[in-house]
């Protein structure tokens, strides 16, 4: 039962997730170079960036000068040597000072490692206030095989398939009961009528439903993180040993980042080689 690569929304697909889909399309069509989409429903956008090259040679040259640069236009071989040797030699604060906001859909499993990252923050969609994504990771026929030899048959990604929907089918009808509850004991008066704000009632009940949802549910995060972080993340998560889905990340945050920086990103695959990273 091979599903298509992009069939996004299941059946069951509630308000939150065909409202995150309708998002995610406009991204794409309004910032085509630095949108990817990422396996059956996942995503990753640089947003936003602050600082660049000239930044990094200005706030290492208070140390020895003045001299500032505009832009990376503006540079001679001094500044794109002085970039190389601050980057090859651990001078890392200086890096420190350029900024990238990324959004990123992602199975949680993927996020999961993605917050082992503790340099940079996070921002993440709440299970508490919104009912989860309602789409969930469904590995395709490459993601399912090693070497040729497939390690997660149809048969299991059927079932595999059919224990998701399970689990989500279990969550709404949950919730649509308990609302109900709530609903007639505020009837009977046995509970306040909310006007407006919070429900503390539902909320709870959110929080232990989502309990129940697995690692493969998609959430929807806000990456900040510094140029430094970022290399190490890039180092650690492109590499073969890495998880796929995470790399796939990883990857498609790489190419973005090269598109914007392309000389900070050369001078960091320089440096990264020169430290026997294999993964350039
Ligand atoms: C292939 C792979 C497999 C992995 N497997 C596992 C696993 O099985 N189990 C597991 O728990 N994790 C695992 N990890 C996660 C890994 O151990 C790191 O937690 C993760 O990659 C984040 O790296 P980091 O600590 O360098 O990043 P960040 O947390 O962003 O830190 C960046 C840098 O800041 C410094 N730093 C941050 N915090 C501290 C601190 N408290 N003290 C001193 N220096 C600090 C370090 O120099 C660090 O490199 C795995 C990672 C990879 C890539």
């Amino acid at each position: 039962m091979e599903r298509p690569a992009r069939d996004p929304l299941p059946t069951t697909a509630d308000d939150a997730t065909r409202e995150i889909e309708a998002d995610v399309a406009t991204r794409l069509a309004e910032n085509p170079d630095f949108t990817c989409r990422v396996g059956n429903f996942g995503f990753i956008e640089l947003e936003e960036s602050w600082g660049d090259e000239a930044t990094i040679i200005n706030t290492a040259r208070v140390s020895t000068s003045n001299q500032r640069v505009a832009d990376v236009a503006a540079f001679t071989d001094r500044e794109r040597q002085l970039l190389y040797h601050l980057l090859a030699h651990n001078h890392g604060t200086p890096f420190e000072t350029v900024h990238f906001r990324w959004r990123v859909i992602a199975p949680i499993f993927v996020l999961r490692q993605w917050m082992r990252h503790r340099i940079g923050s996070f921002n993440e969609f709440s299970q508490r206030y919104r009912q989860p994504i309602s789409a969930y990771f469904i590995p395709d026929r490459e993601a399912r095989t090693v070497g040729g030899v497939e390690v997660m048959s149809e048969a299991q990604l059927a079932e595999y398939c059919r224990l998701m929907d399970s689990l989500q089918q279990f969550y709404e009808r949950s919730y649509a009961e308990t609302c109900a509850r709530l609903a007639a004991a505020e009837e009977g008066g046995l509970v306040p009528r909310l006007a407006g704000g919070r429900n503390p009632y539902r909320a709870r009940a959110r929080e232990l439903l989502r309990n129940a949802m697995p690692v493969a549910t998609y959430s929807d995060i806000y990456w900040t993180v510094n140029f430094r972080s970022l290399m190490n993340f890039f180092d650690l998560r492109r590499k073969p040993e890495a998880q796929t889905e995470i790399r796939q990340y990883a990857d498609a945050a790489y190419a973005m980042f090269l598109r914007r920086f392309p000389l900070l990103g050369a001078t960091m695959n320089r440096v990264l080689a020169e430290k026997g990273g294999e993964h350039r």
